[in-house]
């Protein structure tokens, strides 16, 4: 079927009933196209399903995107990935250096741009040492890029202050991973889907945020009836709306219903003894082994009539979807956001988890735990080439000696190289930078102005004179050029070549379709400038290209179960897509880890069916965490919630899609989203203007009156750089991932 521009017009409108009704994406694509010279494989920039898209080029110039039937997504697009295009050829990008004079950015060359840049970390490294100078990076950026800068830092600089933006939104994941297996990252893939009978989806929006993914499962509850979905979240979203139990409950109380489940689970006697006693350690919250007895005992506060009390959540439901869970043939989980931002959201992973490893739920298809990541590479990028404050590349930790040693021996560093102890986690380093006490910042590719939690205390700080940052950012209009002091014009997505990392472990090449706009460079060329111009020694950073850095990351990887070194260029060019592991050129890549058969890190004459290769014994961990209450809870002062998140038409700080006419027009301001029974008690109509005041600042946003909040919550996106929501939210953060608590804190609401 030929569509219309305007028929896409109306597309764009329908968005997310159209994920709902699970619609096909390729019809926008059709309407789009303006027959184009070639296609040019690549990724989607925007969420962590990490679809495949062909690129189309004519002239020189993207005209247009369809999706790439061969990656996993089999050529489907959701409509901000279909519409993509006009972003690269907007007004704002930026397409030359500029420094900061007078308060003013004044255009520059590259040369007095970066000779500025490299005299003040200069200085900072010579007056205040390694730990006054920071990279913050990005979810966003290339995985050769996050390596590279990383090296730069922990083995150039001596310095550890490496952080970015995944610490905001995937750290407990990976704690949870690490905690309950050894390792980080999800086991199973995309595939499970399409054999599982039951979803747990918890703490996600699916529909509005990884909408092809929701797609597939939609589509597989559309194929068998008897598939059931279950869906935990405060908010009747319109993933709740295709669930057989929409559990709504008490925000900050889920780690209650889910130990609440495994109760029922073991009382109805759906649980799995043969798996957990062959292959799970029963652990307590101060890290002592117990048996399966000390967890029942465990288990005996949370009967589902306690769990009622403190999540609001009826017993008979949670019995419901204990059962539902356990019983099933293969259950898959599925969360992201509303777990992981939180001060217990590693315990919330960890609980999770749990539920898989009590019923053997796991490493068979269709039974997996699968954490959703929020951008196109945060797995790819940031958590796989270690390039956080406390991580070394493939799962290695700085406090770990052995660690430090053999990446010393793989970077041909002399020992005692990399400083032993972690750098500041973001949240920390950013309090430093608003010291001054971090004097030099390097950030790419992100934009903390708006991103971080209780924004305030930290814009405040981007403005002293007394510090310096340099920002890599594609568009003049983000928040965080109004507080760099150097500007620097990045190419954007189909203007470089690299690589993205998606949620089930595939790594996908997108190969450069058209020349950068301007003066924009690659930003592996600017961190290789300017790697040479602080006298890194070409020993330690002896790359010429990205093709570079990609061999090194694969050779460096191989010494570890994450092992890249069969994902060579040639094949990621031909091929749309491998998974880690990925040991050999002629590997396949892994579906399943820490089974036989399955995982190259298993000896295929391993006497178990099931290997945790991350603990010594071999055996995963199943964590008794107790219910713990939020940071901010809702008092006689502030008596509702706020929680923040997507909409379907948006992504991150709007910087992009608010460049695209159709998903502008569709979404143009954030607003507040408020219960009817709320709305009615205060005397909020629809359209009223409603003032939300936390501890931290005051608002006024348009009212959205419906019943998707449950009573006592507001929710308001997060995209608006007008309407910046985190000056409202709350920077405390889990002691363990120190990712902070974006989704709960306690608001006042009243008709402006
Ligand atoms: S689901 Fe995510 S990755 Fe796929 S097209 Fe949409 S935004 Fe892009």
């Amino acid at each position: 079927m030929k569509l219309t521009r305007r028929d896409v017009l109306k597309t764009a409108a329908a968005s997310s009933a159209m994920v709902a009704l699970n619609s096909s994406f390729p019809m926008v694509e059709e309407a789009l196209a303006a027959e184009p010279d070639k296609w040019v494989k690549a990724v989607c920039r925007f969420c962590g399903t990490g679809c495949g898209v062909m690129i189309g080029v004519k002239g020189g110039k993207v005209v247009t995107v369809k999706g790439d039937p061969n990656n996993h997504n089999k050529g489907f697009l959701c409509l901000k990935g279909a519409l993509m295009p006009p972003i690269v050829y907007a007004k704002e990008r930026v397409t030359k250096p500029y420094i900061r004079k007078n308060g003013q950015l004044q255009p520059a060359s590259w040369d007095e741009a970066m000779n500025l840049v490299v005299g003040k970390f200069k200085i900072a490294l010579k007056e205040h040492g390694p730990t006054s100078i920071a990279f913050y990076g990005s979810g966003q950026a290339l995985t050769e890029e996050s390596y590279l800068a990383s090296k730069i830092w922990k083995a150039g600089f001596r310095s550890n202050n490496v952080e970015g933006n995944p610490r905001l939104c995937m750290a407990s994941a990976v704690g949870g991973y690490v905690t309950s297996f050894g390792k980080d990252e999800p086991s199973g893939s995309y595939e499970d889907i399409d054999a599982a009978t039951c979803f747990f989806i918890i703490g996600s929006n699916m529909s509005e945020c990884h909408p092809i993914l929701f797609k597939r499962v939609a589509s597989r509850k559309q194929a068998d009836p008897n598939v059931k979905v279950i869906v935990v979240d405060p908010r009747k979203t319109n993933t709740a709306r295709i669930a057989d139990e929409h559990v709504s409950f008490k925000p900050g109380t889920d780690l209650a219903i889910l130990n609440a489940m495994a109760y029922v689970i073991i009382q109805e006697e759906l649980d799995n003894p043969r798996f957990y006693e062959k292959y799970v350690n029963f652990m307590t919250n101060d890290k002592k082994k117990v048996n399966f007895k000390a967890y029942q005992k465990f288990l005996e506060d949370y009967t589902p009539e306690k769990a009622e009390k403190i999540s609001g959540v009826p017993a008979e439901q949670i019995r419901r979807i204990a059962i539902m869970f356990a019983s099933a043939s293969g259950t898959v989980s599925f969360w992201t956001m509303g777990l992981n931002q939180r001060i217990r959201g590693v315990w919330a992973n960890n609980l999770v988890t749990n539920l898989h490893l009590l019923t053997g739920h796991i490493g068979k298809p269709g039974a997996t735990n699968f954490s959703l990541t929020g951008q196109p590479n945060a797995c790819g990028g940031v958590r796989d080439t270690g390039s956080l404050c406390h991580l070394l590349p493939a799962g290695r930790v700085i406090k770990k000696a052995s660690h430090r040693a053999q990446l010393e021996k793989q970077w041909g560093l002399k020992p005692g190289t990399i400083a032993p102890k972690p750098g500041l986690h973001t949240i920390a380093l950013w309090n430093a930078f608003s010291e001054a006490k971090i004097k030099a910042m390097f950030v790419l590719c992100t934009n903390p102005a708006h991103s971080l939690p209780n924004v305030n205390m930290y814009t405040e700080g981007m403005k002293r004179k007394d510090n310096f940052m340099v920002l890599s950012e594609p568009f003049m209009d983000a928040e965080t050029v109004k507080y760099c002091d150097v500007l620097l014009p990045p190419a954007f997505w189909c203007e470089k070549r690299g690589v993205y990392g998606c949620s089930e472990r595939r790594y996908s090449l997108l190969m450069q379709a058209v020349e950068p706009m301007g003066e924009c460079k690659s930003d592996i060329d600017i961190l290789l400038d300017f790697a040479r111009r602080m006298g890194v020694d070409s020993k330690v950073i002896p790359f010429k290209n990205v093709d570079d850095v990609w061999d090194e990351w694969r050779e460096v990887s191989s010494a570890t179960p994450y092992n890249f070194k069969g994902m060579t260029r040639a094949r990621q060019e031909k091929e749309s897509g491998l998974r880690w592991p990925c040991p050999t050129e002629d590997h396949p890549g892994t579906k399943i880890r820490y089974v036989r058969g399955e995982d190259p890190n298993i000896p295929k004459d391993y006497k178990n069916k099931y290997w945790y290769y991350g603990y010594p014994d071999g055996k995963a961990k199943l964590w008794m965490r107790p219910y713990a209450p939020a940071a901010e809870e809702p008092d006689a002062e502030y008596p509702m919630v706020l929680t923040t998140g997507r909409v379907i038409d948006h992504w991150h700080t709007g910087t992009m899609t608010m460049k695209v006419p159709e998903l502008r027009r569709s979404f143009p301001k954030a607003y507040v989203e408020i219960n009817e029974d709320d709305a009615s008690k205060l005397g909020i109509k629809n359209g009223d203007n409603v003032e939300l005041e936390t501890r931290r600042d005051t608002m006024v946003f348009q009212a959205k009156v419906s019943d998707v909040c449950r009573p006592g919550l507001v929710f308001v996106p997060w995209f608006d750089a007008n309407l910046m929501i985190n000056k409202l939210t709350l920077n405390a953060f889990d002691k363990g991932s120190k990712q902070p608590e974006y989704k709960i804190c306690a608001v006042r609401i009243k008709k402006a």
